[in-house]
């Protein structure tokens, strides 16, 4: 377990965290406010989860959807969970826009265009984490 990047690291910019989960902000100028949600513990899927552990991952997840949503009007939300590297399960919430590198596919896949950076400006990072962490708790 000493050896987990996700045991060692937050895995992103810590926005929130609880005993259970956390949320961090990813670092990728391509995707402004992209966040992921991780469990904090080593499970692999989500049907290792008891349903009240489910529900309690995917209402953090929703809230995600929902600030982001707020606060960056996306043409999109995209959800998705892989995780085929770590035993951490964890849900990427990542707001898509028509002048991202890859829309419409999936971030994971082939390039549109040229990177227009998209990054996130400093007020609106604010914003997003100050939401983030009041809608949380
Ligand atoms: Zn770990």
């Amino acid at each position: 377990m000493s050896n987990c990047e996700l045991c060692k690291n937050p895995g992103g910019e810590l926005i929130w965290q609880d005993a259970f989960c956390r949320v961090v902000l990813v670092d990728d100028l391509d995707y402004p406010g992209f966040c992921r949600v991780i469990l904090n513990r080593h499970v692999k899927e989500m049907s290792d989860l008891n349903m009240a552990e489910r529900e309690r991952l995917m209402t953090v997840v929703f809230v995600v959807e929902q600030v982001l949503r707020e606060i960056m009007q996306p043409e999109k939300i995209n959800l998705a969970s892989l995780g085929n590297m770590t035993p951490h399960v964890h849900w990427h919430v990542i707001p898509r826009f028509r002048q991202d590198k890859t829309f419409p596919n999936p971030i994971w896949g082939r390039s549109r265009r040229e990177t227009v950076s998209l990054s996130l400006d400093a007020d609106t990072a604010r914003r997003l984490k100050s939401r983030l962490q009041s809608a949380l708790g």
